[in-house]
């Protein structure tokens, strides 16, 4: 078997199948967690990229709820897995105006209404209150180092069997000789596969690091503007920012993985106002992520393509979702029934 990719995604499927006893080699363009999963936030959240009560709404009540426990299932899974490189901390998702502030009320309502554990806080404290309106607080989400986790997760899995070829990258999939193939490069997918390349879009995210801060502002992971602006101290004290995508979201929308001027300096600008202290930037990056139409992923075999499987397009939330879907295309192959894969079936998206 061979998996395309060496992020969380293909790692956590490698992992199933070596500690099943099947042969499996991953191939990795560049390094472990040298795409998407070594460069993004570090938000570990339960859901996926819709609001909860939109989900309801586009998805139906009960899919809904079966998307949102898979992930919270699998945060405890991350939890088992990722050691230290894993954190309980709990998101603060911040309502940056009236009209957000309805919006995460409704979703908040929502998610009270089925079950799932949340909380509502209107009493910012500094350097938050009077520049947000609001928030719901999610107890059971996380913060990841994630770099760390995913060089763990490929260490899992090649103790259980797997095959690791770094700096590998597959040119075209007729290159390979397994009988079973998993695509697992989310925003990195360009030029495998005609039909993936069209319904998975490469986006940019830029991301800023300041050195150390003298004060602990900020106890979880905190995202605001409907999730495109989102930051997090770490426990050394730097504050990792990311975000304002929407400010140039056609240019955004974009395979090269390379930082530019103006969201950079949103961000510089933005980190100055919120820690009202002149911290100095020491790192920035950028990377990409595969968004579909529909902000789901498309998990599962690939349509008129006999043993292609595919699992990408989280949509900026790949980091539980990657681990949650790789795991269970991981099982699917290995010829377990897994009801879950109806969520993200690729055809929907992808017909024959
Ligand atoms: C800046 C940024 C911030 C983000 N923040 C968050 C967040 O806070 N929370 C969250 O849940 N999600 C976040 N995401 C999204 C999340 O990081 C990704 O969805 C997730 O990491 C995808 O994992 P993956 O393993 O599927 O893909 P990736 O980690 O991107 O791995 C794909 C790998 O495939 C390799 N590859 C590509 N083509 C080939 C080839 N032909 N041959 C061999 N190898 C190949 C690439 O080199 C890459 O390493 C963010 C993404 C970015 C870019």
């Amino acid at each position: 078997m061979a998996i395309v990719g060496g992020g969380v995604t293909g790692c956590a499927c490698a992992h199933v199948l070596a500690q099943a006893g099947k042969r499996v080699r991953v191939f990795e363009a560049r390094e472990v967690a040298g795409g998407a999963s070594g460069r993004n936030g570090g938000f570990a959240l339960r859901g996926g990229a819709l609001a909860y009560d939109v989900a309801r709404r586009d998805l139906g009540a009960d899919r809904a709820r079966a998307l949102w426990e898979l992930t919270e299932r699998y945060l405890d899974r991350l939890e088992e897995l990722a050691g230290d490189a894993f954190r309980r901390t709990g998101s603060l998702r911040l309502a940056t105006d009236a009209s957000e502030r309805a919006e995460l009320e409704a979703e908040c309502d929502a998610l009270r209404d089925d079950g799932f554990a949340v909380d509502w806080r209107e009493e910012l404290p500094k350097p938050l209150a009077g520049r947000f309106d609001g928030a719901i607080f999610h107890p059971r989400d996380g913060s990841l180092q994630p770099a760390r986790w995913v060089r763990r997760l490929a260490a899992r899995a090649v103790e259980a069997g797997a095959d690791l070829r770094e700096h590998e990258g597959v040119g075209s999939l007729d290159e390979l000789e397994a009988e079973q193939v998993v695509i697992a490069t989310d925003g990195y997918t360009s030029g495998l596969l005609p039909e993936l390349d069209a319904a998975v879009k490469p986006t940019r995210g830029q991301v800023v690091v300041t050195e150390p801060l003298e004060r602990r502002l900020f106890p979880c992971p905190h995202y605001a503007r409907h999730g495109y602006d989102y930051w997090q101290q770490t426990p050394g004290g730097r504050l990792v920012a990311g975000g304002f995508r929407y400010k140039a979201l056609d240019h955004e929308y974009t395979a090269e993985e390379a930082t530019t001027p103006l969201i950079q300096g949103y961000l510089e600008q933005f980190v100055a106002e919120l820690v009202g202290e002149d911290a100095r930037i020491t790192h920035r990056w950028a990377g990409l992520f595969g968004t579909t139409v529909d902000r789901l992923p498309l998990v599962g075999p690939l349509p008129g393509r006999d043993g292609v499987w595919v699992s990408a397009g989280y949509s900026g939330h790949g980091n539980v979702m990657g681990l949650a879907c790789g795991e269970l295309v991981g099982r699917a192959i290995l010829g377990e029934q897994v009801p879950e894969l109806e969520l993200f079936e690729p055809s929907r998206l992808l017909p024959a």
